[in-house]
């Protein structure tokens, strides 16, 4: 069987093709058309069009996007790409591909990505989290995403931080139009936004971290503060969902000293005498959502 995987980014669009075994045949991808929903729908179809002609075979197609389906009349929502948004994405593309297709939102796709063959491989519950541009999440239990009654689960970036220390008040406004969400402090410009309110230097993620290995105090500071909100906030997910393994993606995941300090600091925000869950870098990098959006026919 054939399944190719497509992750629909505000950036660029990518495809993979997987055999049977998930070994990788093939891999394409291009620029997203900007603001052109038209012209996206025609360049991820030309783009599976064009993948099959050169395998020779049809195969299964899996769609990861930024956003998700609402339940109501299938139109995309919550998607940071915003020309998707209101549009009946995975109708459109049946009618163009001539099949039935499977859309998932790409944090669950990075989820169900390293749940199969990744960093969760062989976990039961696994919470996948990407750290980056924003804070997405998304669940998988039994190799299979969870979707959720509103197809939201796994969406933890839009809780508040929780029990928020003098550090982290008052709360910053998010796009969602709540305050102090998770997102407002773990994605990497909430990283640069924190640094910069406790009188650092307007840097990059990667140059705070490249300063705190150094032992620029500032800059440590900022990623131990980064440290307690993220431990607390992932706790809460032990708390509620239990997983096996917590995998996190997208840009922040690089760095290394997360893994270490987190767990040691999420211990006391968790209700439980000892804490088995792991919390692991991902496998795939950034591949995982696309092969992940393969993986959304993973009847074997
Ligand atoms: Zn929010």
């Amino acid at each position: 069987m054939l399944r190719i995987g497509i992750d629909l980014g505000g950036s660029k669009i990518e495809l993979i093709a997987l055999d049977d075994a998930g070994r990788v045949l093939l891999r394409r991808r291009c620029p997203t058309p900007q603001g052109d929903y038209r012209g996206t729908l025609r360049t991820v179809s030309g783009l599976i069009e064009a993948a099959e002609s050169e395998l020779g075979e049809s195969g299964s197609v899996g769609i990861g996007v930024p956003g998700a389906e609402s339940t109501v009349d299938g139109r995309i929502k919550n998607a940071n790409s915003t020309c998707l948004i209101g549009e009946a994405l995975r109708e459109d593309l049946q009618v163009l591909l001539r099949r039935e297709i499977r859309l998932a939102n790409d944090a669950n796709c990075f989820a169900l990505s390293e749940a199969i063959d990744g960093a969760g491989e062989g976990a039961e519950v696994v919470f996948g989290v990407i750290l980056g541009t924003g804070v997405g999440g998304g669940i998988v239990v039994n190799q299979g995403v969870l979707n959720g009654a509103n197809s939201i689960a796994g969406e933890w970036g839009h809780n508040p931080l929780p029990r928020p220390q003098e550090e982290s008040l008052p709360p910053p406004c998010c796009y969602c139009g709540r305050f102090g969400c998770v997102e407002t402090w773990l994605s990497g410009p909430a990283l640069c936004a924190d640094h910069l309110r406790h009188g650092g230097e307007a840097l990059a993620a990667e140059q705070i971290c490249a300063a705190a290995a150094t032992g620029d105090l500032n800059c440590e500071q900022t990623l131990a503060r980064y440290e307690r909100r993220l431990a607390k906030a992932l706790a809460q997910v032990v708390n509620i969902l239990d997983p096996q393994v917590i995998v996190l993606g997208g840009g922040l995941s690089n760095i290394q000293r997360l893994y270490d300090a987190v767990p040691r600091l999420w211990a006391r925000h968790v209700f439980s005498d000892v804490i088995r869950t792991r919390l692991l870098r991902n496998v795939h990098g950034d591949s995982s959502g696309v092969r992940g959006a393969a993986w959304l026919w993973n009847e074997r």
